[in-house]
């Protein structure tokens, strides 16, 4: 009898733990279905006002220097793509490509206005009366492209970076998004000690605080509150994907493949480089003078230590002796000495150049004059 007692118990526990599981289950299951619901409201809300929020028109800027290799076909495919995105509805007619010639000494001007007679609605372009760099290139492009456009993308004049992935910047503006910055996914042919030297790079920017990420560029699409901010910015010294960032918008980062340059050489060697992370990093922080005062005070402390030890060395008897250990210190304070001074240098240069408030760069030609101050 105790026997079929024990049964029903554990029967019934049995019975009332399954009805708590289907109960649980289903509550689940509503919560579950009633989150899926809601999510795909705010996708077709945030999708409807996507779709609602008017057509932009865009400005492409390309900087070129002694492009005549890869001109034509560069803008082929960016004409084209401009066409493919009308078309596709993705941006507004009137969309343009913008090339701003760095002072080319070769055809790549003549390239340009070409191009321009071709397609007189496509195609556009100023021309630098001298070198001055991708920097100020692509800072000056955007200042004029800005003018007859509503967002700008700007990518090198090689065609290194993938055209397509507009398609992805463009969605992400369209998602609410200011700043779009295209991150490198492989860093197509290039020399090992460029791979380490720009891995260096980047690292000790993000040491001293820029919001750089690793295999950061230049390709970027920027809404125009952003191009107008950016035009606020008057110093020489620029370091055009480091300041977009700190600008502080809503922004995003896109990863794009990276295509091998098809014809021309780059244009930047090892010592145009190395002098444009030093120009990025005292531009960007006054952080390396701080340090140079830190190892001054190391350096003072290490000289005291050795001057103890030698008067302590000598009370005892045995006076320090070492013509090696001098001369060797004479050399590495020495060294130290003049590379503060170098660092200090570095800094009185930049205050030089920016007091004189030169302007940055000056316009030789154009191929029009619609929309240009
Ligand atoms: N560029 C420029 N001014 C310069 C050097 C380069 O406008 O003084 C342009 C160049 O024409 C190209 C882009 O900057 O459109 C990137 O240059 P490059 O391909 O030589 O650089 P890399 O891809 O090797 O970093
Ligand atoms: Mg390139």
């Amino acid at each position: 009898m105790e026997k079929w007692l024990i049964l029903r118990e554990f029967l019934i526990l049995c019975l009332l733990q399954h009805c708590q599981y289907c109960i649980l289950t289903l509550t689940k299951g509503w919560v579950s279905s009633y989150r899926g619901g809601m999510m795909e409201l705010t996708k077709t809300v945030h999708m409807q006002s996507s779709s609602t929020m008017s057509k932009v028109r865009l400005c492409i800027v390309l900087p070129c220097y002694n492009e005549e290799d890869t001109l034509n076909r560069t803008i082929e495919e960016v004409t084209k793509k401009i066409r493919d995105l009308e078309s596709s509805g993705m941006i507004e007619e009137g969309s343009h490509a913008l090339f701003v010639d760095d002072g080319s000494t070769d055809s790549t001007w003549k390239l340009v206005i070409d191009a321009h007679e071709i397609y007189p609605d496509k195609v556009r372009g100023v021309r630098f009366a001298a070198n001055r760099g991708k920097e100020i290139a692509l800072w000056a492009g955007v200042c004029e492209g800005r003018k007859a456009a509503d967002v700008v993308a700007c990518m090198d004049a090689d065609l290194q970076f993938d055209i397509n992935a507009l398609d992805a910047f463009l969605a992400h503006y369209y998602e609410g998004y200011e700043l779009i910055y295209g991150i490198k996914r492989n860093r197509g042919r290039e020399p090992w000690l460029k791979t380490i030297f720009s891995a260096g790079f980047y690292k000790i920017m993000q040491l001293l605080g820029s919001p750089v990420c690793n295999n950061h560029t230049d390709y970027c699409l920027i809404s125009k509150n952003v191009c107008n901010a950016l035009s606020e910015y008057e110093e020489t010294y620029i370091i055009f994907r480091g300041l977009l960032r700190k600008l502080g918008f809503r922004q995003k980062g896109v990863y794009f493949n990276v295509l091998d340059r098809q014809e021309g050489e780059t244009h930047f060697s090892y010592s145009k480089l190395l002098s444009l992370s030093i120009n990025a990093i005292t531009a960007f922080s006054a952080v390396p003078l701080r340090m140079i005062a830190v190892l001054g005070l190391f350096v003072f402390l290490v000289g005291m230590l050795l001057a103890i030890y030698s008067v302590v060395v000598y009370v005892m008897g045995t006076p320090p002796s070492g013509y090696t250990t001098l001369a060797c210190s004479m050399w590495i304070l020495g060294g130290m000495g003049m590379l503060c001074m170098g660092v200090v240098g570095e800094y009185i240069g930049k205050l030089y150049i920016e007091v004189k408030r030169r302007p940055r760069y000056c316009i030789s030609e154009q191929t029009d004059n619609k929309d240009c101050k």
